[in-house]
């Protein structure tokens, strides 16, 4: 027997009383996040609405038995419960009004939104998601620019003050034809359909609000491309309220960590991120001259072997990360040269050698890492690599010297 959907008539209907038709014990699903058995109930006449259509379902009350999920089983809403019902006793029933207020003002908005894409725009919304967060709808056709997006949205929300009428209509599919009705139609029979007040007419059976003073505002967020369409964020209502209030929060305590005027925000965080840039190039200039002046004495002081090479060993600590291989480099532009260089805090490693020579760094680096626990790579003059554990530096340079003579 078909359930009586109570919403369908009037979706402001938040308690209401049923027959129980049938009630049978269903197994745990842990998909459905279901750990316990619960039950199916099926009822003559019900107010809480399945998930269909893009919009959630509703949680509420069937007498003691909270409702985990309500499903749409083709004429029959299924409640699952997490307790028992009496098969045949009449029940009270409720529905958690927050909720559902949130997602008919959701679910209005996104009519809303998509006749102004279609009628502004000529996009046609081709999906619609309500998430727990954030509301989407899937536009076909070219890319809505930042101007485009802002005209609709401020073009909803003119007709949101106007405050204009929703009605509920039952026509035949024919009948909407006759009205150009675009949207692709699956059933047969009468539709339920949805009229804005010369906004909007569309098939759905969904829950609305009764005119659109109720969806407060809507607040048209992020668009990215999906699967070839594009992808629309926006909120409507409360949820449109509480991420306005976050947004300024966000400025707010930006600005205070920028020391500037939440308007200055933009221009700060431009002037920091400059500065920081500059900063770096100036430190990186500083540990360039450094390294050169640091080889430069190391190398006047090194002891070439009897063939003339000269292998410098050197352990450094506490220094700038990038300083261990702007170093190696400087000792690698001598001549006859080849750089061992370690950091004993980071556990890098840095073997070079001049051009000229032709041994294999990235070679050498390898066979001492096959020995030593540590990452790395690099080319035939210059390798880097960071050990596992920093305390194994020494090891790993006194093998590296052992395997160059
Ligand atoms: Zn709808």
């Amino acid at each position: 027997m078909a359930t009586q959907r109570i919403y369908y008539d009037d979706a402001y209907v938040r308690e209401f009383t049923a027959k129980v038709l049938s009630c049978e014990a269903v197994p745990p699903n842990l998909q459905a996040g279901r750990t316990q058995t619960a039950w199916a109930v099926v009822l003559d006449r019900t107010a809480l609405y399945p998930a269909s259509g893009g919009q959630p379902h509703d949680f509420g009350k069937l007498g003691d038995a909270g409702v985990l999920e309500v499903q749409d089983e083709g004429d029959e809403v299924i409640h699952i419960v997490d307790r028992e019902l009496d098969e045949g006793a009449a029940v009270a029933g409720c529905v958690d009004w927050p909720r559902r207020f949130d997602h008919m003002q959701q679910h209005t908005g996104q009519h809303l939104l998509s006749a102004v894409f279609q009628e502004r725009a000529g996009l046609p919304t081709v999906s619609f998601h309500l998430g727990e967060e954030i509301c989407t709808i899937d536009l076909r056709g070219p890319e809505p620019s930042d101007e485009l997006l802002e005209g609709i949205e401020r073009a909803a929300n003119h007709i949101i003050f106007e405050n204009r009428d929703l009605h509920v209509h039952y026509a035949t599919p024919e009948q909407l034809a006759e009205r150009g009705v675009r949207k692709r139609i699956e059933r047969e029979g009468m539709l339920r359909v949805i009229e804005i007040v010369g906004a909007d007419y569309q098939p759905c059976g969904g829950t609305h609000v009764r005119s659109t003073g109720q969806i407060g505002l809507v607040l048209v967020r992020r668009r990215s491309k999906v699967r070839g369409d594009w992808r629309v964020e926006f909120v409507s209502g409360r949820r449109a309220e509480r991420l306005a209030r976050a947004d300024f929060r966000q400025l707010r305590d930006a600005a205070q960590a920028l020391q500037c005027a939440p308007d200055e925000v933009h221009a700060a965080a431009e002037r920091v991120v400059a500065e920081r840039d500059a900063h770096f190039a100036a430190l990186r200039g500083s540990l360039q001259q450094l390294a050169e002046a640091g080889a430069a004495l190391t190398l006047h002081s090194a002891v070439a072997a009897g063939d003339g090479l000269c292998v410098v060993e050197r352990v450094l600590e506490g220094v700038h990360p990038d300083f261990p291989g702007l170093f190696a480099a400087a000792l690698a532009k001598r001549e006859r040269v080849v750089a061992l260089v370690a950091a004993s805090d980071t556990g890098q490693i840095l073997f070079a050698q001049h051009p000229a020579e032709g041994r294999d760094m990235a070679v050498l680096l390898k066979r001492v890492l096959g020995e030593v626990d540590g990452k790395g790579g690099g080319t035939k003059d210059f390798a880097r690599g960071k050990l596992a554990d920093a305390s194994a530096v020494g090891r790993a340079i006194e093998l590296a010297r052992t395997w160059l003579a």
